[in-house]
């Protein structure tokens, strides 16, 4: 079998997180047998510098020929100047629209040898295994009309299709169906007719679903809920603006950004990121934490090509650096061994297999 995946290195600490997951991504493939076809193409501001545009049309289509595609970070100081049509944060928004990726998928759950490194207490977070399911292509980010008018008033609207609720749902079910079998569906029912008719469908959805329990959650109480008890969820259903801000909320239980990755999904293609940005004022020292991108490329041969156990070897082999005393600058506390960015790559890479 052959995989054809794209990468996107970026801007900032980009290029250094995602060269070791690349070779985490090449060894797994090595060891599972899987013939890979990568390519790599600038992105964001790397790809202003070099073309004027933020993302290359042709690029654009390789990573939708692609089977999956893989991104380091954009952005920075130096293109925050830029006009706004050709930001780098639109070529992920192209990306993602090109990709239909309606799904981000965010899981939240802590690695035991970092317990200390949450704001939380340990006993709070020991046995938190969150994932959350946000919307990523409709409702208020994308709703017409929009716009700010006579320097008097700005306005959003909020809109979701019923095809648009029925396909997160269904992907939140059948994920909750591999897990503890739980979805909470996140909305604010009380006040919002969009979010009234959100939990119409997925009631609707979930009568399809007879094992899963199915909650219903206002987002406020949700906000307090995950850092009263965080381990009484399981799977988070909810739209792109209270995903946008619960999934960052979730994620910060688990300690540092740089051990946080990320899929974005549509029905078939996927595209796999760190949550974090492209980190500048740590950009060219070899200090940052690659394992949030190389996490990624584990959610990608779970999500993307259904190789559970692959996925599965490169999450151990994480588990197993972090249980040695390794650590990266952002996690590490004056215990166990201090380690650059391409020391961390290396030692996951000998823990494989
Ligand atoms: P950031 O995530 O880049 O950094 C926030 C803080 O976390 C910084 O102190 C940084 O050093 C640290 N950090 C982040 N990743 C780390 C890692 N892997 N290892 C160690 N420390 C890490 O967020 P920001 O500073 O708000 O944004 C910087 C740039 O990144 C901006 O241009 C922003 O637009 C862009 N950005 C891009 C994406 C993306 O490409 N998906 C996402 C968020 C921000």
């Amino acid at each position: 079998m052959k995989k054809r995946i794209v990468v996107f290195p970026g801007d900032g600490i980009g290029p250094e997180v995602t060269e070791q997951a690349r070779r985490v991504l090449e060894k797994t493939a090595e060891l599972g047998g899987l013939k890979l076809d990568i390519q790599e193409f600038p992105i964001g501001g790397a790809s202003i510098d070099a073309y004027g545009v933020p993302l290359k049309e042709e690029y654009l289509k390789a990573a939708k020929r692609a089977d999956a595609v893989l991104l380091g970070a954009v952005g920075g100081p130096k293109w925050d100047v830029v006009e706004p049509s050709i930001r780098p944060e639109k070529a992920l928004l192209a990306l993602r629209r090109k990709l239909k990726t309606y799904a981000n998928l965010r899981p939240a759950k802590p690695y035991p040898a970092l317990l200390q490194a949450s704001t939380l207490k340990p006993e709070v977070i020991s046995s938190v295994d969150i994932l959350v399911v946000r919307e990523l292509t409709g409702g208020i980010y994308f709703g017409k009309p929009r716009g700010i008018k006579d320097d008097k008033k700005g306005y959003n609207t909020l809109v979701y299709w019923r095809h648009e609720i029925e396909r997160i749902a269904r992907r939140a079910f059948d994920l909750a169906m591999l897990r503890k079998k739980h979805v909470t569906s996140v909305d604010k029912a009380n006040i919002l007719e969009t979010s009234m008719f959100w939990r119409k469908i997925v009631k609707e959805v979930a009568a399809g679903y007879p094992g899963v329990k199915l909650d219903h959650m206002y987002v406020d109480n949700c906000a307090m809920q995950i850092i009263r008890n965080p381990s009484q969820f399981d799977v988070i259903l909810t739209d792109n603006m209270f995903g946008d801000i619960l999934s960052d909320e979730a994620s910060m239980l688990t300690g540092s950004l740089g051990m946080l990755p990320s899929a974005s999904m549509g029905d078939k293609k996927g595209l796999f990121e760190p949550i974090h940005g492209s980190a500048p004022d740590i950009a060219g020292k070899g200090i940052a934490n690659p394992i949030a991108t190389i996490a990624s490329v584990a959610m990608m041969f779970d999500y993307a090509f259904s190789m559970v156990e692959l996925s599965d070897m490169i999450e151990n082999a994480i588990r197993k650096v972090l249980d040695d005393g390794l650590r990266t600058k952002d996690i590490y506390d004056g215990t166990g061994r201090l380690v650059s960015t391409s020391e961390m790559g290396e030692e996951i890479l000998k823990r494989m297999g």
